[in-house]
């Protein structure tokens, strides 16, 4: 399909002087799509457009230019119709030019004949297999669900049967809680000890006293208190609520992952919007996994996991429609399983960056940490393959893989 050119970009692209363009460089490859918002072909261009820009981001340019709209722009490349894709190797050289409608497996393959290697950027994407430096903290100091260091003071205990489950927080408690399958809710309490603020002591977490206040973020701050009389008597200089351990437990489920059902904080938790509903991802990569769980258009609103700075994704049938910024990157953390398997190392490995260097400076700061970079559309792809079995288990203890 091909629509002729108004005539009046016609006329003055003739007079053109050869070459004005040529000037420009680029160290990407990049392709050049001339068209207009109102021709049909065109328009079919422009899913397959927003596609490369963000599967290939930071692999290759993708420019759109209206030349009916914008006939200025387009006049360097003296095209006779649109739409017109022109591919430009990374040295801004013209390689090819094609008119009409062209899809995407075509534009694809037509880079590989002219020789231009679109997974070269890709490839050098950061993997580490092995850690940088081992964790040698003490296993009865690390966090079971969220391998942070557990504070004293904060101290959880669940007194498995053959081992027990230590735990940061009362709140990686109620993550930990979230995440198990097929147990009596009533009968895991029972296994749960606290430790007392006043003592250090532990203590039984349902007869427990819990004062519940704010930090500066808005995230919770829980302390217990096996006595009430010691609760009421730091509530003085600390405020909060004291509540009870099924006060605690009903704020603490509250708000839950839309992807996994894991309790979240929406303080430490990734945005999502589907339809008029707005929601949490636990990650980022769970976040992603609402349009798989709902079969829905999303919009994530994450954060780059070292600086904040805001990274927003649009899916349109369950691949990317938009990610801003296009140079944004996925890590994805994982580890080798008992049989040699790469598996997910689980919600708090996760995360997604404006851009590779803050991924670097993110890994530098964890140095015990194992996975690979990926796209933000591979995060996408990875949750939208999942069955629905798949997505009833995910992130469930012993059952994510
Ligand atoms: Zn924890
Ligand atoms: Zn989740």
């Amino acid at each position: 399909m091909k629509t002729p050119l108004k005539n009046s970009v016609t006329a003055s692209i003739m007079l053109l002087a050869i070459g004005a363009w040529a000037a420009e460089s680029t160290k990407l490859p990049k392709l050049v799509d001339l068209g207009a918002d109102k021709c049909i072909p065109c328009k079919m261009m422009a899913p397959i457009l927003k596609e490369l820009k963000t599967g290939y981001a930071g692999r290759m340019e993708v420019e759109f230019i209206d030349v009916w709209k914008n006939p200025g722009a387009g006049k360097p490349y003296k095209i006779k119709l649109i739409p017109t894709q022109i591919f430009f190797d990374a040295f801004g050289k013209e390689r090819f030019r094609h008119e009409g409608f062209f899809g995407k497996e075509d534009i694809l393959a037509k880079w590989k004949e002219l020789g231009v290697d679109l997974k070269g950027k890709a490839g050098s994407g950061i993997v580490r297999e092995t850690p940088v430096a081992a964790d040698t903290r003490l296993r009865d100091t690390i966090c079971f669900m969220c391998d942070g260091n557990i504070d004293p003071k904060t101290k959880v205990v669940v007194k498995g049967q053959a081992e027990q489950r230590l735990l940061c927080s009362p709140h990686c408690y109620f993550i930990y809680f979230s995440s198990i399958v097929g147990t009596d809710p009533k009968a895991e309490e029972a296994k749960v000890s606290v430790t007392d603020w006043t003592s250090d002591k532990m203590a039984p977490a349902t007869s427990a006293s819990y004062l519940y206040g704010m930090d500066a973020k808005g995230r919770p701050t829980v302390k217990a208190f096996a006595d009430k009389d010691a609760a009421t008597k730091e509530q003085q200089t600390s405020p909060g609520n004291l509540v009870t351990w099924e006060v605690l437990r009903s704020k603490e489920l509250a708000a839950r992952c839309a992807f996994c059902d894991r309790a979240v904080y929406p303080e430490d938790a990734c945005g999502v919007k589907f339809g008029a509903t707005h929601g949490y991802g636990c990650c980022t990569h769970c976040a992603m996994g609402v349009a798989a769980r709902l079969g829905q258009d999303i919009e994530v609103e994450a954060k780059d996991g070292l600086t904040g700075e805001p990274i927003r994704v649009k899916t349109l049938d369950g691949q990317i429609a938009s990610l801003e910024p296009a140079s944004a990157i996925a890590w994805f953390g994982q580890l080798k399983d008992p049989s040699g398997k790469w598996v997910s190392a689980g919600c708090f490995k996760q995360g997604f960056f404006v851009n590779e260097a803050n991924l670097q400076k993110w890994l530098d700061a964890r140095p015990a940490m194992t996975g690979r970079q990926i796209t933000v559309a591979q995060a996408l792809a990875d949750k939208m393959k999942l069955s629905p079995e798949q997505i009833a288990k995910a992130c469930k203890l012993g059952e994510c893989k």
